[in-house]
């Protein structure tokens, strides 16, 4: 299909990856902001690769941050997918066997992970503030901090703190395995290898505010909906590690990882969504087509040494 062809990394095949029987692709936007060029790369891709394998494209809309979540971004956002040509199968406008698709109706799903997790150890309560972790990790990273462990010692009296308050109105951290290389492969990017401890700390997997991080509601959710290849951006590289400890602490199967090159703007900048001028809205607004969009997408996307972004 032209599709495939319009972007390269799709001949990016790797003959050691056994490729699952029924292969089952997901669409995770959170209705925070408008979609962007950035998005529609990824999701395009994401989609080329369930039509190809010839599985079903998931939508879920990943609605946890209630603050920043708006119906109408949630609107604007499918009408976006579906401009692009976009089908999926299964979502939260068309439901499916593995509904809810909103991530805010899925709470009981994550609370039961958290209790998993409490019970074999796996995490533990952190009491920091944020000003507290502001003081004590100096350095800027590129993406969490890394968490110097100072709430690790009160793990031992986890049950008794669980018996005293709801699990679910305090700050939880994964225990990561200091030291231990978390490899896996990549799609696209090809062999990865993270360092616990070094790379990432311990990891917040629930804020006392009883909402899950966005490390395990996506964990569990890939898992429960069956997702056999998880198509994203390449911010997300790292998260993977964090992610596939979280499966093996709850003995999730692991899904395929594909991460996809970032598209940057004019300044060499990641896409984010402020930047309004390149909306899917926008875009379509100046008279650009789907199949335009597609080909400013590919033309940008973020190459080692490379700072250049879309002329518009
Ligand atoms: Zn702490």
């Amino acid at each position: 299909m032209a599709r495939l062809n319009s972007i390269r990394i799709m001949d990016a095949v790797d003959p050691h990856v056994i490729t699952p029987a029924v292969y089952r692709g997901r669409l995770a936007p959170s209705p925070t902001g408008l979609l962007h060029l950035g998005h529609a790369s990824t999701f395009l891709i994401a989609e080329a690769r369930a039509h190809e394998a010839g599985g079903p494209l998931v939508v879920r809309n990943e609605d946890l941050d209630t603050q920043r979540s708006r119906p109408e971004f949630y609107t604007a956002m499918l009408e976006d997918l579906a401009w692009l040509g976009i089908r999926w199968q299964e979502g939260p406008d068309v439901g499916g066997p593995y509904a809810p698709y909103n991530q805010s109706e899925r709470q009981s799903t994550y609370r039961a992970a958290l209790q998993k997790l409490i019970a074999a150890g796996h995490v533990y309560p952190c009491r920091c503030s944020r000003k507290d972790l502001a003081r004590m990790t100096q350095a800027p990273h590129d993406d969490e901090p890394i968490y110097p462990g100072t709430c690790r010692s009160s793990g031992s009296g986890t049950a008794d703190i669980v018996d005293r308050l709801a699990a679910t109105e305090l700050n939880w951290r994964f225990r990561v395995p200091d030291g231990e290389a978390i490899e896996f492969h990549d799609g696209h990017f090809g062999p990865q290898r993270f360092v616990a401890g070094k790379d990432f700390g311990d990891f917040l997997v629930w804020r006392k505010d009883g909402v899950p991080a966005y490390q395990l509601a996506v964990a569990v959710d890939d898992a429960a909906m069956e997702i056999t290849e998880v198509v994203r951006g390449a911010d997300l590289l790292k998260s993977t590690a964090r992610q596939i400890l979280i499966c093996r602490a709850l003995g999730l199967p692991e899904p395929l990882w594909f991460h996809c090159p970032l598209v940057r703007d004019a300044n060499g900048e990641r896409l984010a969504k402020r930047h309004d001028a390149l909306s899917l809205r926008a875009l379509r607004a100046s008279g650009m087509k789907p199949e335009d969009v597609l080909r400013l997408a590919a033309a940008n996307f973020d190459k080692p040494g490379s700072q250049r972004g879309p002329d518009l």
